[in-house]
């Protein structure tokens, strides 16, 4: 597979397949590719647009990058913008994926590919290729590290005979967002059998996705509902034993909410997370929450780089999924990358020694 090993950037030296971006490669000269990014308030997102940004420039390309700011008719009216430019080909990671169907017709009829970023494009059949994470794995490995940290599984995946009961709340992502969903069910899939079980208790009884879900992956809503959820199930002698969080900020709002209503180091829930944020890698290192998923996101924007070249140069990108991603209208070929669980144990390793951060940066969580 290509594009997974190129950690430090776009200009992999060591392609497989057909493309040869090396750096002396200047055949973006010319082009120009349009970059719609959902918004700035998660680092994730700052940190995708300039890797894609930079990788892109340096093979030439001219760059047209746009950042939604987390509202539906600033992105639409940025790619209509593209598209009146005349870019050359659309990266596009949508605050709704659903949004956004007038643009990809307007893209069909100029001719210009669209490459789905992270979410997936939906309700239109005019999406080239999507590049992303395994996202149900993404989901599965929120849930094992759930009963990791629960001590209901060992850290090889096997059950300890724990029984609990552990009283447990979900925090799920936007409905907007396809991915939140498939983060969900990964997650639910291995919690189920314990559910079913009794060893984990949901006391608020919310756990479908609707009941849970949080729009626009709010840090704020996260952390009220939390608060509503303490006054209303965990008093006195009850308490919350973990918190299934879909991301970062959502766990982040959780652990905000529980230290405001008294719980420390000492009995802060196990709480999980994704994205590997710099203030959450530092909670992980203080012990206030428990797991990350780190989803490299320049391994993701190198990888939307190959595919947006290959579709320029009218060659088929490699995918290495073409089933999941059913958008409504066409199963969309994918190529999914790899993430890996992040835990106290594993900053260094994981975040660290590959370059994402410094160990300055993990203890100061910027
Ligand atoms: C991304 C996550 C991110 C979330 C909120 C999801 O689509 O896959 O990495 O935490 O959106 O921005």
């Amino acid at each position: 597979a290509c594009g997974g090993e190129g950690a430090g950037g776009a200009t992999n030296e060591t392609q497989s397949g057909n493309t040869t971006n090396s750096s002396e490669n200047t055949s973006g000269e010319g082009k120009v590719v349009g970059v719609a990014m959902p918004e700035q308030t998660l680092q994730r997102w700052i940190n995708d647009g300039n890797a894609v940004k930079e990788g892109l420039t340096e093979l030439g390309y001219e760059v047209e990058l746009q950042y939604g700011g987390n509202d539906i008719p600033t992105q639409q009216e940025q790619i209509d913008q593209m598209i009146t430019k005349g870019v050359d080909v659309l990266i596009i990671a949508s605050i709704d994926g659903a949004s956004l169907s007038t643009q990809l017709d307007a893209a069909e009829s100029a001719g210009i590919p669209v490459v789905a970023y992270d979410r997936l494009l939906t309700g239109n059949p005019n999406v080239d290729f999507y590049v992303t994470f395994d996202n149900g794995n993404v989901g599965v490995q929120q849930g094992t590290s759930l009963l990791q940290g629960l001590g209901i599984l060992d850290a090889d995946g096997n059950e300890t005979g724990e029984t609990g009961p552990f009283n447990v709340e979900f925090f799920a992502g936007s409905p907007d967002d396809n991915n939140a969903q498939f983060f969900f069910n990964g997650a639910i899939s291995v919690l189920q059998p314990y559910l079913d079980s009794g060893t984990i208790v949901v006391k608020s009884g919310q756990t479908s996705f609707n009941q849970v879900a949080t729009q626009g992956w709010d840090q704020a809503r996260a952390q009220a509902r939390m608060d509503d959820l303490v006054t209303a199930n965990y008093r006195g002698s009850d308490k919350v034993h973990g918190i299934l969080a879909s991301n970062d900020a959502l766990g982040r709002g959780a652990i905000t909410s529980l230290q405001n209503s008294g719980y420390t180091l000492d009995d802060i829930p196990v709480v999980t997370g994704q994205d590997a944020e710099a203030a959450s890698a530092k909670f992980i290192h203080e012990g206030w929450q428990y797991s990350t998923i780190f989803k490299d996101t320049r391994k993701l924007a190198a990888q939307s780089i190959v595919v947006a070249q290959d579709l320029l140069e009218g060659r088929e990108p490699e995918a290495n999924d073409t089933e999941t991603y059913d958008n409504g209208e066409v199963v969309v070929p994918s190529y999914l990358l790899e993430s890996d669980i992040v835990t106290k144990e594993s900053l260094t390793s994981l975040l660290v020694d590959s370059g994402y951060y410094t160990q300055e940066q993990i203890e100061s969580g910027s």
